[in-house]
């Protein structure tokens, strides 16, 4: 599928199965997501541009790979977007956070912002954007409206489960947007739920279901 990676690794697809099923726990669900996100946040950043800085190790001088540019932003689409970024500051600590509160309104499965914050050269920094449920992508359509209208240029989509529906509706409004999600499923049920999916994400991982 064009502008998309599915990012088979086994720990990934054995993890993300682990999720779906339902008789799984809310602290197991919650350490598979961050899990998962590490595991997909080391894909998302594979080609990042490096430079070369002088060290000094015990031992001798060298010049050693260091990745150039200013740090990332991990932007993710509250609530569930929250589940990715335990893991994703573990390996990559210094990197910044913008939250993005938006939420779907159960009638018309559109997005309502409720809030925003970001770093404030936000737009000079490449942003990776975690929603683990592109749906029907009217929510990862509107965070990434929101990151454009703030100078954003540079972005990626972080996905733990997409439907096709949600995939072609994002890349219509944002077609240059490259989306890493570890499964790509069948379709949407007239709830905008994703089948066979794995229910939903936030009331998983907080146990408010
Ligand atoms: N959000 C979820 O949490 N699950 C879905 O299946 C769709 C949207």
């Amino acid at each position: 599928m064009q502008g998309v990676t599915v990012v088979d690794h086994p720990l990934v697809q054995h993890k993300l199965t682990l999720m779906r099923d339902k008789t799984r726990s809310t602290k197991n669900f919650r350490e598979l997501l961050n899990e998962i996100g590490m595991l997909i946040c080391y894909e998302i950043t594979r080609d990042l541009p490096m430079t070369t800085v002088e060290i000094e190790t015990p031992m001798a001088r060298m010049t050693a790979p260091s990745i150039e540019g200013k740090k990332l932003v991990f932007a993710p689409i509250l609530r569930a977007g929250v589940g990715f970024l335990d893991g994703m500051m573990n390996l990559v600590p210094s990197a910044r956070v913008a939250h993005i509160g938006l939420y779907r309104d159960p009638n018309t499965l559109e997005s309502i912002e409720y809030y925003f914050k970001a770093p404030e050269d936000v737009a000079d920094r490449l942003v990776i954007v975690m929603d683990p449920m592109l749906a029907t992508g009217n929510s990862a359509v509107a965070a990434v409206d929101k990151l454009k209208a703030r100078g954003v240029r540079k972005l990626r989509l972080m996905c733990l489960l997409a439907a096709p529906e949600g995939i072609e509706t994002f890349h219509k409004a944002h077609p240059e947007i490259h989306i890493w999600t570890a499964a790509v499923d069948e379709k949407l049920n007239e709830h905008g739920y994703i089948l066979p999916g794995l229910g939903d994400a936030g009331d998983r991982m907080f146990g408010t279901k």
